[in-house]
């Protein structure tokens, strides 16, 4: 049997269509008032220095003298709840970001921050300044999730903050977690159908790990709270996904980005630690399409699935896991051939 798939159809929530440059300048919230269980900023705070002015000019200076063609480039504060800072320092910072989108040289800016921690007035100086995207941390919108992962704010709080961003026109973005204590894949499930009502344009799914110096971990180690496996996660994601597949949200991060610190080989991190988590969530998402597509009595034949030379690894799939799932499901050769 052949099968031509349209992966651009499937994967479009995946596919960037205005790729772009980010500078990243990480901005850690050491006088962040909150206790999500999950986070480690507020023990290891005192080992975090504060941003200096200096260093926000150098950083963007330096990427800006990597970049070579024409691509947008956008300023992205991330790491922490920015409008949560004291607001001088807000401004400061952004009086430097705002220097470059003048100067032509930078595109747009980035923020990202907690859903009680905008109004009005936040958002008119954060529009002063010329920032572009407003990211929320989201995480659930289960109540009873957001309770037990002790995140201090409500699903209301995320609607109220979702619907002001995008009154004052700004490019609204969510941050869901995969995982959080008390959740169930229906409650994660609830939590995209309902952030999708609010019309984001970009999303990020991040699973959530256990980090030592955080109260999840304490939870972890007396039994109180037990992480995901990998396998559950990524049953969860392509969950997430299907309900996304109905929108135009572009899904710009699934798992977290390995850092020195966040990687399979630290011992210290536990859950489901993967470094590939996305290439194991597109491989099911592509293999329950071609599943969708196949006599449901195939057998002792060939399966050739035709696609674009670019996602052929997407449906051969990280170790192989699509072609040993139809081979040994339907005692078949599964046959993945790239197409220019
Ligand atoms: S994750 Fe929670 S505790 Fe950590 S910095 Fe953000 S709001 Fe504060």
């Amino acid at each position: 049997m052949n099968i031509k798939l349209n992966l651009e159809d499937i994967l479009t929530n995946f596919i960037n269509k205005d790729k772009q440059y980010t500078i990243p300048i990480f901005i850690p919230h050491k006088g962040c008032p909150n206790n999500c269980v999950f986070c480690n900023q507020k023990k290891i705070s005192g080992q975090i220095n504060d941003v200096s002015l200096k260093e926000v000019e150098d950083k963007i200076q330096q990427f800006l003298s990597y970049y070579t063609n024409d691509r947008k480039i956008e300023i992205a504060f991330f790491g922490g709840s920015f409008t949560g800072i004291d607001i001088n320092s807000q401004i400061e910072y952004l009086k430097i970001a705002n220097k470059y989108i003048k100067n032509g040289k930078v595109d747009s800016i980035r923020i990202s921050t907690r859903p009680d921690y905008i109004n009005d007035e936040i958002l008119k100086m954060l529009k002063d300044y010329g920032v572009e995207t407003i990211e929320l941390g989201v995480q659930s919108m289960d109540d009873e999730v957001l309770r037990a992962s002790k995140r201090g704010h409500t699903k209301q709080d995320v609607i109220d903050a979702s619907k002001l961003i995008t009154k004052y026109n700004f490019r609204l973005g969510h941050q869901i977690m995969v995982g959080l204590p008390l959740s169930t894949l229906d409650k994660e499930v609830y939590t995209i159908k309902e952030c999708l009502k609010l019309n984001p344009k970009q999303l990020r799914i991040y699973p959530v790990y256990v980090i030592e110096d955080s109260e999840l971990y304490d939870m972890y180690k007396d039994g109180r709270y037990t992480p995901l496996s990998i396998e559950e996660t990524v049953k969860r994601c392509e969950k997430i996904i299907e309900q996304c597949q109905k929108s135009d949200v572009a899904i710009i991060r699934l798992g977290l980005q390995s850092t020195e610190d966040i990687t399979v080989s630290n011992s210290n991190i536990f859950g489901p630690v993967s470094d590939n988590l996305a290439e194991y969530v597109l491989a099911g998402i592509v293999r329950n399409s071609i599943e969708e597509k196949i006599e449901k009595n195939l057998t002792g034949e060939e399966l050739v699935i035709y696609v674009p030379k670019k996602y052929v690894s997407i449906c051969v799939g990280p170790k192989k896991i699509n072609k040993i799932y139809f081979e040994s499901k339907y005692n078949l050769k599964y046959i993945v051939k790239g197409e220019s």
